[in-house]
C-alpha cells in the first residue's frame, strides 16, 4: 500500500500546525516522522487517519482519494495506534482488542470464532493473554500501549500509522515492539520521539519543524550533528554503529567540547 500526502495544511484556530506538508510512504517502507514537541507530527498523522479534516491538501492511498473514501473503507486500510489512549467506559482488554475487528463487520454482527481467534492471537503475540479479562483503564501506560497495538494487529490491515507507539515503554518493550512491527512486514508511518530508535528502525525519515517538512531522507543523511542542532538546538556526536550500520547519536551536555563540529559551523 502506498500513501501520498500533498500540500497538507491544518490550523487550530489561527495557529498553523501543519503547513504544506508533502510526504510519501511506499509499500513495505518503515517511515519515521520526527521533530521537536509541537512540531506537528500528531496533526499530520491525525489528518491521515481522519481524526481531523485538513484545511487544504490531498491524501491518496494507492492512488485513491482518502479524504472522500467512506470511513469504514479507510478504517479497513489503516490501522492506527494513536497517542490519546483514554476510553470513557470500562472495557476489558479483550473487548478493546476486539474493536480492531469492527471495520470488518456490519452493525449488530456478532463476533465469530475466527474473530475471537484473531483477538486471542494478537494478545498472545504481545504477551498480554494473561490480562485479557482486566479493565483496560486500570492498566499501566505501557500495558495500554501494548493493548492498542494488539488492537491494530487484530484489524489485519497492512498499513500502520503509529503516534509515538513506545513513549510509555521501558527500553526492553520499546525494542520488542519495534522488532515486532518490523516482523509484521507491513507498511509503517510512525511518529518517533527517540532519534536513536528512529535511526535503528526507519528506512526513511521526515523531519518536521513548526509544521513544515524541513528535511527528508535515510537516517544517515538526516541525522547529522548539524541537522540535529538546527532542528533541536542540541549538540551531538554521531557515528555509524559498527554492528547496526545505523547512525548512533550521543547528545553532548554543555561544557563538552567537540573538535570536529561547533555550532558556528
Ligand atoms: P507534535 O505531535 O509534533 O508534538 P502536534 O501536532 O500535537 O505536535 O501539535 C502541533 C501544534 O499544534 C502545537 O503547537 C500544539 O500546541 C498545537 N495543537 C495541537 N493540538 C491542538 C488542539 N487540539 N488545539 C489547539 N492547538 C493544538
Ligand atoms: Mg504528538
Amino acid at each position: 500500500m502506498r500513501l501520498q500526502v500533498e500540500d497538507l495544511t491544518y490550523s487550530y484556530g489561527d495557529q498553523e500546525a501543519a503547513a504544506q506538508v508533502c510526504l510519501q510512504v511506499d509499500a513495505g517502507e518503515f517511515v519515521g516522522l520526527i521533530g521537536p514537541n509541537g512540531s506537528g507530527k500528531s496533526t499530520v498523522l491525525k489528518s491521515i487517519y481522519r481524526g481531523l479534516t485538513p484545511d487544504r491538501g490531498r491524501i491518496f492511498l494507492d492512488g485513491e482519494d482518502l479524504l472522500s473514501m467512506p470511513y469504514r473503507k479507510s478504517a479497513l486500510k489503516l490501522a492506527v495506534v494513536g497517542q490519546e489512549n483514554e476510553v470513557p467506559f470500562d472495557f476489558t482488554v479483550e473487548e478493546m482488542v476486539a474493536m480492531g475487528r469492527t471495520p470488518h463487520k456490519r452493525l449488530f454482527d456478532v463476533d465469530t470464532p475466527r474473530d475471537r481467534q484473531i483477538v486471542h492471537h494478537a494478545l498472545e503475540h504481545l504477551g498480554m493473554e494473561r490480562l485479557a479479562g482486566r479493565n483496560y483503564r486500570q492498566l499501566s501506560g505501557g500495558e495500554k500501549q501494548r493493548v492498542l497495538l494488539a488492537r491494530a494487529i487484530a484489524q489485519e490491515s497492512d498499513f500502520f500509522i503509529l503516534d509515538e507507539p513506545t513513549n510509555h515503554l521501558d527500553i526492553s518493550y520499546q525494542m520488542q515492539i519495534f522488532d515486532f512491527i518490523k516482523r509484521l512486514n507491513v507498511t509503517v508511518l510512525s511518529a518517533i520521539h527517540d532519534l536513536n530508535m528512529a535511526a535503528l528502525y526507519c528506512d526513511r525519515l521526515y523531519v518536521l519543524s513548526h509544521g513544515r517538512v524541513v528535511l527528508e531522507g535515510p537516517p544517515e543523511q538526516v541525522l547529522t550533528p548539524e541537522n540535529i542542532y538546527r532542528v533541536y538546538g542540541v549538540r551531538s556526536w554521531v557515528a555509524l554503529h559498527p554492528m547496526t550500520g545505523r547512525p548512533s547519536i550521543t547528545f553532548l551536555p554543555a561544557g563538552v567540547q567537540t573538535e570536529t563540529w561547533r555550532e558556528s559551523e
